[in-house]
């Protein structure tokens, strides 16, 4: 007996994968090459997270040894086979040579359900988490989340062991409803002294020069609308200032911007129990060197940079933000300038970092959702632990985290 799964839609490395609110839908397909005994058909619909981390080590010597643990964040099963009007017999049916078919369907839900019972794990009632795979630096962490198709075909006695046919499926969530258009954009500001050659930092200034320190300042300010979201394969929204306390008496050679970078940091984090290990990646996603542009200058709007220097700056198609039981990823932009006092003075760094959430843009597959053209998206909650949102969802009622912005 030969079991295959036939989706109705395709599943290359190049198609749409599955999101929120998505109907998979298809096939189970039988071929008998002979009359054979079948006791129930089930397909199942499942989400597992497995994370493994570095257990805190009680003995020195076995400080490799790994936490690890498994949620199953999604499951749904439909039994094919018998037909819901006839009891499951333990001697089976006997089902005739050829070709059986057996249609299926289920909904993708927005948000996990964990069935996981261990008390001492948070577990999170948030938004299904996306397909991922990652290993932490040296092993310290693995985590992924799978989803699978999985066709079990049971057969009466002990001679025959049941077929299984199995399929991975890609999803992605939905991306989180937005808050209406009425909060202040997000910003951060750092700053630092930028001074002449002739004055090294920790040299004391005379009592004349130090009542004007403060015109060695440089700060630099980036700042997106809030909530602060960057999109995936998108170009990115932020503006760049950078302001110099200079007046015309008593000023030191002009500040300069010689060099800027944007970089995004995917910080990852695993917690099994009282194990946790986090790291980041580093995408690069800017580096300009020779800019010498005159700080002073910038006065239209006063401080900010031309948006033309980020103009081909696209964030990379990475994994957006998420939080689930046992793993966070979260994304933050940074941006370095690098100042000095005239032309040739020397380089000075200064650095500014904000947390941003990265959405993936993905909309409900055409023809697959549940939804009418005409019905709106359902409500999609925030993600706990990023932005500044609270982990509220601390839980397994079943009860959806309340929405708060920061
Ligand atoms: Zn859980």
């Amino acid at each position: 007996m030969k079991v295959t799964i036939q989706l109705d839609r395709s599943l290359g490395d190049h198609d749409q994968p599955f999101a929120s609110t998505d109907s998979v839908c298809g096939f189970v397909n039988l071929d008998l090459p002979h009359e054979d005994d079948v006791t129930r058909i089930t397909v199942e619909l499942s989400g597992v997270l497995f994370s493994s981390v570095v257990a805190t080590a009680i003995n020195p010597l076995a400080s490799t040894e790994h936490a690890s643990d498994k949620h199953k964040l999604l499951y749904l099963c439909h039994t094919l086979f018998p037909p819901p009007d006839i009891h499951t017999s333990p001697k089976g049916f006997s089902l005739r040579k050829g070709a059986k078919t057996f249609p299926f369907q289920f909904c993708i839900p927005i948000l996990s359900a964990c069935d996981d019972d261990k008390i001492t794990i948070t577990h999170l009632n948030a938004t299904l988490p996306p397909s991922f795979s990652v290993t932490g630096p040296n092993k310290r962490a693995i985590s992924e989340m799978k989803y699978w198709l999985k066709v079990t075909v049971e057969r009466p006695g002990g001679f025959k062991s049941d077929i299984i046919e199995e399929q991975e499926l890609k999803f992605m969530p939905l991306d989180p409803s937005l808050p209406p258009p009425m909060l202040e954009p997000k910003g951060r500001k750092n700053s630092r002294n930028i001074l002449p050659e002739t004055t090294s930092p920790g040299a004391s200034l005379p009592r004349s020069a130090s009542q004007h320190w403060d015109q060695h300042k440089v700060a630099l300010e980036v700042t997106l609308p809030s909530p602060a979201i960057i999109h995936a394969t998108r170009s990115l929204p932020f503006q760049i200032f950078v302001f110099a306390n200079e007046t015309s008496a008593h000023s030191p050679p002009p500040a300069i911007l010689g060099t800027l970078s944007v970089t995004l940091l995917t910080e990852l984090t695993v917690i099994v129990g009282p194990n946790s290990t986090t790291w980041t990646t580093h995408h690069p996603l800017l580096s300009l060197t020779e800019l010498r542009i005159v700080i002073r200058g910038l006065i239209q709007p006063p401080g900010a940079l031309c948006g033309g220097l980020w103009r081909d700056c696209i964030v990379p198609d990475l994994t957006p933000s998420f939080t689930t039981c046992t793993h966070m990823q979260q994304h933050f932009i940074v941006v370095t300038a690098g100042i000095s006092r005239g032309h040739a003075g020397r380089i000075q760094i200064i650095k500014a970092t904000i947390n941003v959430d990265l959405h993936s843009g993905i909309k409900p597959a055409p023809h697959s959702t549940n939804l009418s053209e005409f019905e709106q998206l359902p409500y999609i909650p925030w993600r706990v632990g990023h932005l500044g949102i609270s982990r509220q969802a601390r839980s397994t009622s079943g009860s959806a985290a309340p929405p708060a912005y920061c």
